[in-house]
């Protein structure tokens, strides 16, 4: 779901950044702005500021800052979205879902085995000795823990083991091959994925509708350097620009962005 630019403008404005972010923490007067302990740092004197009339805070320790919905959006670890609807509650200006609930509500079984997927990418990675030779590997080019975590970098084994661990959660083989994780042929069912480190990739909805995997070992004859999920009906390829969900409110506070092709 995209919330107009107009709406969200006007929730920042109409919002009172001292009364949402004194919610979670105890902010006293001092001059023209207020202070507070941080909450994003192991903060001993306040060090967190924050500005009624410019609508931002700003850290002076750990250099935490933004408006009001990175405030919310970081503090309570929601997606954009849901911190610009928690705001726009907070002053009273509703944010429309209505039109895409129900479309997003269609295809929630897919999204759930994605969902499902990625953790068990995730925690084959952390968890396996084949993992510890994809860290190893995701280290050598300079991808360290925190970015690992961050973007939801993981694994995919080799053999049927995402199938049947998705079978495990009673999730129905048809919907598996629908949402592009699993294939089948001759009546047998097949990781789509296979010893490949394995890349999330979000829609515009923060939603995750595919991967792309990458190998890391040497590669067999014809074997592709990368895989990607083939289109499907939450995939479209054309229609989603990696990290853009995570990264829409920090590009609208510094106003610019880079795309990179790699
Ligand atoms: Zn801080």
């Amino acid at each position: 779901m995209l919330i107009p630019e107009a709406t969200i403008q006007k929730i920042k404005d109409e919002a009172e950044i001292t009364q949402i972010i004194g919610e979670f923490v105890k902010l006293e007067k001092s001059g023209a702005n207020y202070i507070g302990l941080c909450p994003f740092h192991d903060d001993k004197n306040p060090s967190l500021s924050v500005s009624p009339s410019k609508k931002i805070f700003k850290c002076f320790s750990c250099g935490a800052s933004g408006n009001v919905f990175s405030f919310v959006q970081n503090h309570r670890q929601i997606p954009f979205i849901e911190a610009v609807k928690y705001v726009g509650e907070k002053c009273g200006i509703p944010v429309e879902t209505g039109g895409t609930y129900e479309y997003s509500q269609k295809y929630e079984k897919y999204y759930k085995i994605l969902q499902t997927t990625t953790n068990f990418y995730e925690f084959y990675l952390k968890n396996t000795s084949e993992g510890q030779e994809a860290q190893e590997y995701l280290h050598k080019r300079n991808l360290n823990d925190k970015i690992i975590k961050r973007f939801r970098i993981g694994l995919a084994p080799n053999g049927d083991l995402l199938y049947q661990s998705l079978l495990k959660d009673q999730f129905q083989p048809l919907d598996m091959i629908e949402a592009g994780v699993v294939r089948s042929s001759s009546s047998q069912y097949y990781d789509v994925f296979r010893n490949r480190i394995i890349f999330p990739l979000d829609n515009l909805e923060g939603h995750i509708v595919g991967f792309s995997g990458r190998i890391f070992q040497n590669a067999k004859t014809g074997e592709p350097k990368y895989l990607n999920s083939s289109e499907n009906v939450v995939f479209q390829k054309g229609s989603i620009c990696y990290n853009y969900y995570d990264s829409q409110n920090e590009i609208r506070q510094k106003d610019h962005v880079y795309l990179f092709e790699g």
